[in-house]
């Protein structure tokens, strides 16, 4: 098969990523194997490529928002049909046994695998997975806009579970939710706190595509990404890697409100007065999904429907589609084609 394997770590201009002959891998017995066509690619993908992530596995595959078809199933797998489509997203396996996995915590848990970081994933023809870590997919969504739902999406899904906004006295109706960043993770969320009766307040660098898209999908309002909002947030989810924001952010929350870093790496967060904190504010990170977050969030997606938008590259342009993603040139999220399309 082919595939995009990292050559080593370093700047996505020096094109890091090598396309690749490999044999097909084999599925173990509770995995499935998947026939990829489509790839979405995200921030974390960028982080492993340039080397933020250490490198957990040599030559990794990148690519944790697969869509596919399944190929052939281990021998013990059940509820999974050849030729089904199937997301196979960030977390690959949990270890089942930890404290954190037997209290409703699997994202936390002590010796996970993470798709495209610890083992291969799906910049490729072929990936295997555990079949109980796939997702089945609301048919709503071709191939290609179900593809940022897999880690965009369901990240951007959790963050705002942990804005905790639901424990308000009035719900989600009228509450004000800040995000900052406006890429792929930002442009579903934003569907999901509009759905849920928020008013949204997007604060992002990019004027051209992240801001116009962010009006396009019903913000209150725009600015700059350090421009403070008109009003007081009840809530703000950070999904830029820049930790200079971390005071800004809580410089626009009001008292009693949280403020959700959504990122997998951050720069430094600049030291800041107690008093942006105090008043009861508080910071949370959110630290990848568990499976039920992935299920919720994929029916609460087709409920509303979103709609992903979506650019578009050919399996070649994989070095490319991270320096466009790097250079802030997408709008909504990129997506990495593979074959075998169903549109
Ligand atoms: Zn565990
Ligand atoms: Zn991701």
């Amino acid at each position: 098969m082919k595939a995009w394997t990292l050559r080593a770590p370093g700047p996505v201009d020096g094109h890091p990523l090598e396309l690749t002959e490999l044999p097909v891998p084999v599925s173990g017995a509770d995995e499935v194997l998947v026939r990829v066509s489509a790839c979405g690619i995200c921030r974390t993908d960028l982080h492993v490529v340039e080397g933020e992530l250490e490198v957990r596995r040599p030559r990794v595959i990148p690519g944790h928002q697969i869509v596919g078809r399944v190929a052939a199933l281990g021998q013990e797998v059940k509820g999974l049909d050849l030729d089904q489509r199937v997301g196979i997203a960030w977390l690959h396996r949990t270890c089942g046994v930890c404290p954190f996995c037997t209290s409703g915590r699997e994202n936390l848990c002590e010796a996970p695998q993470f798709t495209g970081w610890t083992v291969n994933g799906g910049f490729a023809e072929m990936v295997v997975a555990p079949a109980k870590f796939v997702y089945s997919l609301p048919h709503g969504f071709d191939d290609i806009q179900a593809a940022p739902l897999l880690c965009a999406g369901i990240i951007g899904y959790r963050a705002l579970r942990l804005t905790r906004l639901d424990e308000r006295q009035a719900g989600w109706t009228g509450a004000r939710l800040g995000i900052y960043g406006f890429g792929a993770a930002g442009h579903v969320c934003i569907q999901l706190a509009r759905a849920r009766g928020a008013d949204v307040y997007v604060a992002t660098r990019d004027r051209e595509r992240h801001q116009a898209l962010a009006l396009e999908l019903g913000a209150t309002w725009v600015g700059d990404a350090f421009a403070t909002p008109p009003v007081k947030l009840d809530a703000a989810i950070i999904f830029a890697p820049a930790g200079e924001l971390v005071p800004v952010a809580l410089r626009a929350l009001d008292k009693g409100g949280t403020l959700v870093l959504g990122g997998i790496h951050m720069s430094d967060i600049p030291s800041f007065p107690y008093s942006l904190i105090y008043g009861e504010r508080s910071v949370s990170s959110v630290a990848n999904n568990t499976r039920d977050d992935g299920r919720e969030f994929l029916a609460e997606a087709a409920r509303i429907p979103v709609h992903t938008h979506v650019h578009t590259f050919p399996f070649t342009a994989a070095n490319e589609a991270l320096i466009a993603l790097k250079h802030d040139a997408i709008r909504g999220a990129a997506v990495l084609l593979i074959e075998n399309l169903e549109r």
